[in-house]
């Protein structure tokens, strides 16, 4: 059987604005349904790798971005005695096509909102999911918390790490907290008082206290983000932690605390911050899902709602936007003939997918194992990482290996 394929996507942070750009350009027709009454600004800069800026090309996204975004190709670790331990590459344009880049994310959501107008598609805001209805072969409806309901060929859950489509899926699994957060602020890069031959971004390496990260961000890197990294014991809930990020005083003491104990670029990083610019940020993760779809196939979930990546490794949201180029390719493919084949190919979406994703956590236990006070003892023994498989992905045959033979 034949049908027109229509695609709901729950969500408008970047993986539903992003999927449905990639959809639109596949020719799906597609609609976005988002909780909040209107695009979120929770402030802060993104790094996206040479494997999602690909995607972004692809989109027509990445010429638009690169007049906002910082470029870079490695980020450096340095002990806390300001010696280099460790160098990390996050781009490069003849290695693996593209510089690393640090742009805000409300910039990135910007123009991708503003290319979705462009086509006609405009995020329903004030919609928030409530609870799957009735899903068949060909079609599953749902509804929303206001009451009302809506009903697609295929419904996909972009809405984040406390997805409540994935609930629908596993109704056991919840995130569980790292017991680590990170607290961030941005201030002008002539406080830190470095010269240009100072290597950045980096990670200040403190056993006492947890890694102190500086990153540039704006085109001319006339910002620096900054960001401490630390245990925090407590788990709270969406409220509690609204009140630790509006506890400025105590955000400022934190990213303060130990200044001595680092290089002096620390305490001249730290020496003002200002009250907006702060910024905190509770890692969660969730254990590996058996499944990103139902067993009818008709509601599948993507990004952070799959696979929560803690930050190691910069791949969290580049990861989503593999997940949302490479399901719209398959899509694209199968928009004939969704009934059966789908969920088998599917299936194999998410198989491969979630090699890569599980190969990103590989890459950040061995970058955490780096990391350790052990690394710190003996510098010379870090090897360099070799990341051509990460960054120098070719989506087409990666789709072809899932569709091919299906
Ligand atoms: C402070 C911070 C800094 C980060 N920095 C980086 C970084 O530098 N690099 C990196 O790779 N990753 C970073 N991440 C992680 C990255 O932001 C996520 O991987 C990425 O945002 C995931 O995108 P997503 O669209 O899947 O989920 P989200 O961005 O969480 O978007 C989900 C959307 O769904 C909506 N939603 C939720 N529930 C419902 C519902 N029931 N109905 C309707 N809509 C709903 C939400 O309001 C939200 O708009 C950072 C995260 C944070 C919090």
């Amino acid at each position: 059987m034949t049908q027109p394929l229509s695609i709901a996507i729950i969500g408008a942070g970047l993986s539903g604005l992003c999927l449905a750009l990639a959809l639109h350009q596949e020719q799906i027709p597609c609609v976005i349904y988002e909780t909040r009454a209107e695009p979120l600004d929770i402030g802060g800069a993104i790094m996206l790798s040479p494997n999602a800026l690909r995607i972004l090309d692809q989109l027509g996204v990445y010429e638009r971005l690169q007049p906002l975004g910082y470029n870079f190709d490695h980020l450096y670790f340095r002990t806390e005695t300001d010696q280099l331990l460790d160098t990390f590459e996050f781009g490069g344009k003849d290695k693996f096509g593209y510089s690393g880049m640090r742009v805000y994310r409300f910039e990135l959501i910007k123009v991708l909102l503003a290319m979705l107008s462009e086509v006609g598609i405009a995020p329903q805001y004030g919609k928030k999911f409530s609870h799957v209805v009735s899903e068949d072969e060909s079609s599953v409806t749902w509804a929303f918390d206001d009451g009302s309901s809506s009903s697609a060929s295929l419904l996909v859950g972009a809405d984040g790490i406390h997805s409540r489509v994935r609930s629908y899926l596993h109704p056991d699994v919840s995130p569980t907290f790292t017991k680590m957060v990170g607290v961030s602020a941005s201030v002008p890069t002539s406080q830190l008082g470095v010269g240009k031959d100072y290597t950045l971004p980096v990670t200040i390496m403190n056993r006492k206290h947890g890694a102190f990260i500086a990153a540039p961000q704006r085109k001319d890197g006339s910002e620096m983000f900054i960001g401490k990294q630390c245990p925090f014991t407590e788990d709270l809930d969406r409220a509690g932690w609204d009140r630790v990020l509006n506890d400025k005083q105590w955000c400022i003491d934190f990213l303060r605390k130990g200044q001595e104990d680092y290089p002096p670029i620390v305490a001249s990083a730290v020496s003002r911050l200002e009250m907006d610019k702060i910024n905190l940020w509770p890692f969660y993760v969730i254990p590996k899902l058996a499944s990103w779809m139902s067993s009818k196939g008709r509601v599948v979930i993507l990004g952070d709602a799959a696979h929560a990546i803690p930050p190691t490794a910069g791949q969290g949201v580049n990861q989503a936007f593999e997940d949302v180029y490479t399901f719209s390719r398959v899509m694209a493919r199968f928009q004939r003939s969704l009934k059966g084949v789908a969920s088998m190919v599917l299936r194999r979406w998410q198989e491969k997918r979630q090699l890569r994703v599980d190969g990103v956590l590989a890459l950040n236990a061995t970058i955490n194992k780096r990391r350790l006070p052990s690394a710190l003892e003996d510098p010379m023994a870090a090897e360099g990482f070799d990341l051509g498989w990460l960054y120098n992905i070719e989506y087409e045959e990666f789709v072809e290996e899932i569709t091919g033979s299906a």
